[in-house]
């Protein structure tokens, strides 16, 4: 289920491409001593052909993707190291015996209760058994509409597409109000599918249609796993209610449109707009029964779904919820609950034949649940002071060079500047993990009780947001954990967080050339800051209000830029029957773009006049490009790709790579000549900063 947020996060990576394995060590480590920097260059690729084979052929040729993930590559590769790190650090603390209600004690029972195959297996369906119990005993609408509202909870995911555990009928989002950013909203979102996206339930395709049928296949299985009869049946009419649903669902394209989602409606208003739903027996449900002002990001849906509750039979409703309670904890049930949760989930939409270590698993799992309490001991062990004081001169020299880049615009009106340059000055950046780390002390971590654990880990998610309203704005909070690699700009906080996951070798490295830090970390960061004054960006003032700073004419000359880039990016085909659509990942084309600039801006700052060191044949512009299109060496399957093409808003990794063809001092350092591939004419390059 895809519950994009965007205007609120707007993660670097695709979160669903964490992962890890076995396989060759491409990672420069200060350990391990390095043969080569730039390994893996198939020579025999013409740059201007295609930049991503040259950079990356070699290794392409020969990489394998390990059998339990969808996607290898760089970032893989570092999350597996990360991930082994996470769960040598919970490993030790149990063996510590750490005090009773510590968070260390919390971590190691969680991580424990997972692991624990055998007391699940013993278990079966009784740890869900409360919540079977509450649906059957559902009888009219309005306990129909209390038992929706008790399972809002705060799991809209916000920084992808690919997370699928999202499920919820609705899901709840407490942030800053759009329009008095001192204050939080609940920001209320569509949910309630099992697959990633509308698309999947509406789109005529044969894969979509393959899709469908393993789809309802899958719920078969389960509710049969739960003991059911006339599975078929029933699984037929909770996949028709789920079509209805998706028929309700505004687009991506849609969903991201914040003017479109900033709607303020009251509590009345809900009620008397979205009429089918008993509203206050959904609110007392969910704890919201006082609240009165909410945001309805997509009203249609809120308008479709409610009716649906209203006219849809009461007992496709409960079998719906029935089908839902055990896929949505599957993970934490009976090993036949698992290995149909990954038939569905892991082969059939993610083309991954082998489902991942338990370890990795229970590593991942008790991430979510403790996430900043388990990050807080990783930053300890790997993240020393000295490394936050390197990368925070790195990010000095980004905004120096981003804000450099503001003066030279011949585009943007000189007002504007002004305005860009306040918001640059007010940006909040955090380096490695959170200013205050989150207290988890009401969390109930039971040893034994891995599907309870997950239960209350998501209660308490809801209710730590719910506890943020009627509080201050609180700038410093994080949305990732410091142990995932990954990056995120929140637009309407002005702030970024940069994990201390993805301040490592290879994209960060004080032991490699200043050249591939810039071209890697420096990159990122400037990607992460350009989202703060793209066409989003410019709808939030240096406060966070949707209020938007910029002139009529500098909106046109960024929608003629923005239009190349979209015509640039629907030229790549992964597959005969699927191009990368410019517009749904024209976002993150810009500032990758943007990001590029600056980092090379930066970089060229930064040797203060100097000529770089020749590495390994190359200078010092070569080894910035190839050190950028070698954090982007990826190889991915293609349900995973075709996955990613349709739902994801960032392009796939290897036409990211590509847009070097916008920044001019490229072409000289590869001698790119016109007739190649993916050459541009100097007017057709794209100047966003
Ligand atoms: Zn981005």
């Amino acid at each position: 289920m895809t519950l994009v947020v965007r205007f609120i996060a707007r993660a670097f990576l695709l979160a669903g491409s964490t992962i890890a394995a076995t396989a060759a060590p491409m990672l420069a480590t200060a350990a391990a001593p390095v043969t080569a920097y730039f390994g893996g260059i198939d020579k025999s690729a013409v740059p201007g052909n295609d930049f991503f084979a040259y950079a990356n052929g070699d290794w392409l040729r020969t990489a394998q993707i390990p059998a339990d993930r969808a996607s290898y590559g760089v970032g893989e590769k570092l999350t597996e190291v990360n991930e082994q790190r996470v769960a040598d650090l919970i490993r030790e603390i149990g063996g510590a015996t750490p005090a009773d209600g510590s968070d260390a004690r919390k971590i190691a029972d969680y991580y424990v209760s997972y692991m624990d195959e055998e007391a699940i297996e013993a278990r079966g369906l009784t740890s869900l058994r409360s919540s079977m119990d509450q649906i059957t005993a559902i009888s009219d609408r309005t306990a129909l509409a209390r038992y929706l509202g008790g399972t809002l909870r705060a799991d809209v995911d916000i920084l992808n597409a690919t997370k699928l555990e999202t499920d919820h009928l609705f899901g709840l989002w407490v942030a800053q109000d759009l329009d008095e950013p001192a204050r939080y909203l609940p920001f209320l979102v569509q949910g309630g599918l099992g697959m990633p996206d509308r698309d999947y339930y509406l789109k005529d395709s044969p894969q979509m249609a393959e899709d469908r049928t393993h789809y309802q296949a899958y719920i078969a299985a389960l509710l049969k796993l739960a003991g059911e009869s006339d599975v078929d049946q029933k699984a037929a009419s909770v996949l028709a209610l789920e079509h209805q649903i998706a028929q309700a669902h505004a687009t991506r394209e849609q969903s991201e449109d914040v003017k479109a989602g900033d709607n303020h409606w009251t509590r009345e208003q809900i009620t008397s707009r979205a009429p089918g739903m008993d509203w206050a027996a959904y609110f007392a449900g969910a704890g919201l029964e006082h609240q009165s002002d909410f945001v309805v990001w997509q009203p249609a849906a809120l308008t479709g779904i409610a009716a649906l509750v209203g006219s849809e039979p009461i007992e496709t409703w409960k079998e719906y919820l029935r089908f839902h309670q055990l896929s949505h904890f599957a993970s934490f049930l009976p090993k036949a609950f698992v290995d149909e949760q990954f038939a569905f989930y892991g082969k059939v939409l993610n083309g991954t034949p082998v489902l991942r270590d338990r370890w990795k698993r229970a590593v991942a799992s008790t991430n979510n649940a403790l996430g900043e309490a388990v990050g807080k001991l990783y930053v300890e062990r790997y993240f020393p002071p000295e490394a936050k004081a390197r990368i925070e001169d790195l990010v000095r020299h980004l905004i120096a060079a981003f804000a450099a880049g503001i003066d030279e615009l011949q585009w943007m009106a000189p007002e504007t500047k002004v305005k860009a340059k306040a918001k640059l000055a007010t940006l909040k950046v955090s380096v490695g993990y959170p200013d205050h780390w989150r207290d988890y002390s009401s969390l109930d971590i039971k040893r034994g009780d891995a599907l309870g654990n997950a239960q209350r880990a998501e209660l308490f998610e809801y209710q730590r947001n719910l506890a943020k309203i009627g509080h201050p704005v609180d700038r410093s909070e994080w949305v990732m954990v410091p142990q995932e690699v990954n990056a995120v700009n929140l637009p309407a906080m002005n702030a970024l967080n940069f994990p201390a996951a993805i301040l490592q070798p290879p994209f960060f490295d004080p032991h490699q050339p200043a050249s591939i830090n810039y071209g890697s970390v420096g990159a990122v960061i400037g990607h992460e800051i350009s989202h703060s004054f793209d066409d989003e960006g410019a709808l939030f003032d240096s406060t966070g209000r949707l209020q938007n700073w910029w002139t009529e004419a500098d909106f046109a000359h960024f929608r003629a830029s923005a239009q190349q880039l979209v015509t640039e990016f629907n030229g790549y085909k992964p597959f005969p029957d699927l191009s990368i659509n410019g517009q749904q990942t024209l976002s993150e084309n810009i500032a990758d773009v943007a990001g590029l600039a600056a980092a090379f801006h930066a970089y060229r700052l930064s040797l203060n006049g100097k000529k770089a060191p020749v590495v390994e044949g190359f200078n010092g512009d070569q080894q910035f490009f190839l050190g950028f299109a070698q954090s982007w060496r990826q190889k991915t399957r293609d349900a995973r790709l075709r996955l990613q093409v349709i739902s994801d808003g960032h392009a796939p990794a290897q036409y990211r790579v590509q847009t070097v063809r916008n920044i001019d001092a490229w072409y000289d350092a590869f001698n790119v000549k016109p007739g190649q591939s993916l050459y541009l004419a100097p007017a057709e390059r794209v100047r966003m900063w």
